[in-house]
């Protein structure tokens, strides 16, 4: 089989939906043609002129990076490395794709990885996601219910947190007139028609929309169907930024910083005043101090994340242990969550993770 970075594309956006990326981000095709046929991925944090050559020796024409390499608009292409990067990437033929805070957002994103890495269970979202849940209300004739309903479960609808298939049901009685040009499946045009029907009511994320009503045309017996989507302002518990998750029993403020040493290579941890056993854990991979609120109130003993300035330091207050063990190494694993992805979608294909090392920052 011919595998195009379309493919690739929408695997990893069935995944995690491009709608769930932050404003100011830029995932998605960055470079290249998702038409063209993929010769090999190699699944990167960030995508530099180092990783670009390594992509070439191996044979890999597309790379899946983390960080996507420019946010903004861009007017011209000069020698910043950034642009050299573009540059490179094209007269080589090698396309560039990011799937950043979109997999951020997602609960077996970067932030699964780290708590996956900790041996850390009952992981959940720190701070869902708001303005991402629609009700779906439609009205089917009784005797097609269950077939609408499955239809509709199938794609993606009725999912409350952990329970799939919910939805409500009201019975009662739907009434209208075929009018000139109507083809009524029951009925006659020009008659009022009173028909036994099913209110049908369930969640739909946004990003299911789409796929979601066009199961429901496909099933539905009218020709018209009528439904109406409502826009909710409920949390989605299962898409928002940052984890929170426990360890099966306390440790020592000791053991946790061992554990976060040896599992992240990290020579050093930046962390507020200690105070006892560590048992539950705020993660946020990258730069994370936006949700010491989150963490504090989730009653985590340690936030562990990155990018903490001095000032923001003095915000723990004695709440909690900020552990600052910095960007790339709380993130440097994603291209591992790419990898398996890809991997298992497509077993007999050359997928990657590249071995360069691309954290700017050094310790000496
Ligand atoms: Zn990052």
């Amino acid at each position: 089989m011919k595998i195009t970075g379309k493919h690739i594309a929408d695997l990893l956006e069935h995944w995690a939906p491009l709608s769930l990326q932050e404003s100011y981000d830029n995932s998605g095709w960055l470079v290249g043609n998702p038409i063209d046929e993929v010769t090999g991925v190699l699944c990167t944090l960030d995508c530099t002129e180092e990783v670009l050559e390594e992509a070439k020796l191996k044979g890999c024409n597309l790379i899946v990076a983390h960080h996507p390499i420019w946010f903004g608009g861009k007017k011209r292409l000069g020698s910043h490395y950034t642009d050299r990067v573009i540059i490179q990437a094209v007269q080589w033929g090698i396309g560039i794709y990011a799937c950043h805070t979109n997999a951020d957002a997602v609960e077996t994103g970067v932030n699964a990885k780290i708590l996956e890495k900790l041996g850390l269970k009952n992981g959940r979202i720190l701070s869902p996601n708001y303005e991402n849940l629609q009700q779906l209300t439609t009205f089917v004739p009784v005797q097609h219910a269950d077939e609408v309903r499955q239809a509709l479960f199938d794609a993606g609808a009725g999912w409350v947190g952990n329970y799939s298939h919910a939805s409500f049901n009201t019975e009662g009685v739907g009434t209208f007139k075929g009018e000139e040009g109507s083809a009524p499946t029951l009925g006659r045009v020009g008659q009022v028609e009173r028909v036994q029907e099913m209110k049908i009511e369930v969640l739909v994320p946004k990003w299911k929309q789409r796929e979601v009503i066009s199961a429901l045309h496909k099933v539905h017996p009218y020709e018209e169907v009528a439904y109406f989507l409502t826009s909710l302002q409920n949390a989605h518990q299962q898409t928002g930024m940052g984890m929170v998750g426990e360890l099966n029993e306390a440790i020592s403020w000791n053991a946790f910083v061992h554990l976060v040493k040896s599992e992240f290579h990290v020579p050093v941890v930046r962390h507020t005043r200690a105070k006892g056993d560590v048992k539950k854990i705020a993660v946020c991979g990258g730069s994370g101090s936006f949700l010491l609120n989150d963490a504090i109130r989730a009653g985590a003993d340690v936030f562990l994340t990155a990018d903490f300035k001095y000032h923001e330091f003095f915000e723990a207050d004695g709440k909690i242990v900020i552990a600052d063990i910095g960007h790339y190494e709380t993130e440097q694993f994603t291209s591992e969550i790419f990898c398996d992805l890809i991997q298992e979608k497509f077993p007999n294909f050359a997928v990657l993770k590249s071995t360069i090392r691309t954290n700017p920052v050094n310790y000496s």
